[in-house]
């Protein structure tokens, strides 16, 4: 057999602005505010072979603003409102001069989900509002989209690097991601 493993493309996407509205330093269930398009976006790359990883940076818990315990409350409401569509959530905790690795753009939750869920990599998106989430996607060596809710038309004009797909939103860039090319015709 020519292929040796069950990996799945995935779609590595950005919490805040991308999936949800930006709230700076959200910590309260009662301010989530998932997109009204995000469902149909989520259904489209699941119905396309991809899992969905939300890769997030919450440097509110190390700021102390909020805790994990709090971040966990606000993603456990969005798996109820999405129907329990995600298959992982990953998130940094730590300050932005941290030095840590999985700030992004470092690769650390990549990285972490990788191992955890069988990803292939190299065939697998990295989607979101802000510069720093198109330059994750130029640091894995994968393909990226920028979404422009959230920070997105303010980060358009200042990116280094040129995104694959530029969307509206999260569902206009998965429309034009499973468009690009099927999971299975990039293989
Ligand atoms: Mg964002
Ligand atoms: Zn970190």
């Amino acid at each position: 057999m020519m292929i040796g493993s069950g990996k799945r493309p995935a779609a590595f996407i950005d919490r805040d602005g991308t999936l949800i509205e930006e709230v700076n330093f959200l910590s309260r269930v009662e301010d989530l505010r998932v997109f009204p398009h995000t469902a149909e976006a989520l259904r489209q790359l699941r119905s396309n072979g991809y899992l969905i990883v939300v890769v997030t940076n919450q440097s509110g818990i190390g700021r102390g603003l909020y805790t994990e315990s709090d971040m966990n409350s606000i993603h456990a409401a969005m798996q109820t409102e999405l129907g329990g569509i995600i298959d992982g959530f990953y998130h940094c905790p730590h300050l932005p001069d941290a030095g840590c690795e999985c700030r992004k753009p470092g690769l650390g939750m990549l990285r972490f989900a990788e191992r955890d869920l069988e990803i292939d990599l190299a065939v697998s998106w990295m989607i979101g509002d802000k510069r720093i989430d198109v330059e994750t996607g130029q640091n894995a060596n994968i393909r990226s989209a920028l979404v422009l809710t959230g920070y997105g038309t303010l980060h358009r004009d200042h990116l280094a690097v040129e995104p694959d797909v530029i969307g509206e939103t999260l569902l206009d860039a998965v429309e034009k991601i499973v468009s690009y090319g099927s999971a299975a015709a990039v293989l």
